[in-house]
């Protein structure tokens, strides 16, 4: 069973807070109304597996560090867009600081690096930050690139 805490999302249509797990089947929807909630969290060396890449949805992960200017103006825009993706993606955030194993695993030599995940597998990759507009095309992509293989298995 899983150790990590749930957050405390509000509902982006109705206002009512909900309890999202960090880990679960599915992503989150609001117990309300239904609509689907923003799925953002934090991962380490310990709880990446069961986190990120037993997600039923393709992940997008944020491998950044606190000493890091570029990562602190990437990590807002990726919580926008997460929001804007709710229900299709999920945001992991990983300090490489403290997950080592996670940060050799995907050989993340600079930061931030960010990548999208399909079940464990990277189907995209940016390395440095860019401008929002430009995350939102770059994930849309490896989201479409996802999908594709995901239907063709
Ligand atoms: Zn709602």
């Amino acid at each position: 069973m899983t150790t990590t805490v749930a957050n405390i999302v509000v509902c982006p249509r109705c206002g009512k807070k909900n309890r999202v797990p960090a880990a679960g089947p599915g992503s989150p929807k609001c117990g309300n109304c239904g609509a689907p909630l923003p799925w953002v969290t934090d991962a380490g060396d310990d709880d990446f597996t069961e986190i990120a890449d037993r997600a039923d949805i393709p992940v997008l992960v944020d491998l950044w560090a606190p000493w890091c200017g570029p990562c602190r103006m990437v990590s807002p825009a990726l919580e926008r867009i997460a929001a804007d993706f709710a229900g299709r993606v999920k945001l992991v955030k990983v300090n490489v600081d403290e997950a080592g194993r996670v940060a050799q695993r995907f050989e993340a030599q600079s930061i931030p690096t960010l990548l999208v995940l399909d079940r464990g597998r990277v189907v995209s990759r940016q390395v440095g930050a860019a401008a929002e507009a430009r995350l939102r095309e770059w994930l849309e992509q490896g989201l479409r690139e996802a999908g594709r293989t995901a239907g063709a298995a």
